[in-house]
């Protein structure tokens, strides 16, 4: 039976690497997969991983019916044995609606990447729509740390090096100013509730009131 899978984790779990992995196993066993993805941080239509592996994808727009794309690829003799959908936290729930459909009337295994939560720790909507619709959710295994050492399970925002809780859920590419310049780091619950980065960690660390007393 085709599946809809939910493979979810935080930010550098490694789901892109799970992707092109999934997608090289059976493009080489002779399979043809239909990669769709969104904000891809290779750029538009590109499915890349952090380790620096990249493939070409179909890159999906607001109003895209994921359905139908495949519907059309299908009927102009196209082929599609299965069906990557990358950074599915993006997608609108509507869309994932459309990977369900996908699963059951083109009978086709749809796998599905994302992260779970956003840097508030709330659920992406898309993110929630899969959780509600796929046939399994899988946690990545490959634990992203926190600086601390710990298990990362949240995803933090950083403007300008500062955590923050508040902002649109979706900011991505460039940003302007070096000094509101937007980043993301994985952080533990316990950090992401004090918000305390690598950054603050550190000079926290590196504020008297901290050093050990000195001797002189
Ligand atoms: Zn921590």
């Amino acid at each position: 039976m085709p599946e809809l899978v939910f493979f979810s984790g935080t930010m550098d779990c490694g789901k892109s690497t799970l992707a092109l992995q999934i997608e090289h196993n059976r493009s080489a066993r002779g399979l043809a997969g239909m990669i769709f993805t969104r904000d891809d941080r290779a750029g538009e239509g590109k499915l890349s991983s952090r380790l620096g592996l990249v493939t070409d994808a179909v890159e999906v727009e607001d109003g895209t019916d994921l359905y139908a794309y495949l519907v059309d690829h299908l009927s102009r003799g196209g082929r599609a044995d299965y069906v990557i959908a990358d950074e599915a936290q993006f997608l609108a729930p509507e869309q994932i609606d459309q990977l369900a459909r996908v699963v059951d009337d083109l009978d086709l295994d749809v796998y599905a990447f994302g992260i779970t939560t956003d840097f508030r720790s709330k659920l992406f909507p898309g993110s929630q729509r899969l959780v509600e619709l796929a046939d399994r959710v899988e946690v990545l295994q490959v634990e992203a740390l926190c600086w601390c050492g710990a298990r990362a399970t949240h995803n933090a925002r950083t403007v300008g090096g500062v955590m923050v809780v508040e902002g649109a859920q979706v900011v991505v590419g460039d940003v302007t100013h070096s000094s509101d310049e937007i980043g993301y780091e994985v952080l533990c619950r316990r950090h992401h509730r004090r918000r305390m980065t690598a950054a603050s960690a550190r000079a926290a660390a590196l504020s008297p009131d901290v050093l050990p007393m000195s001797n002189a």
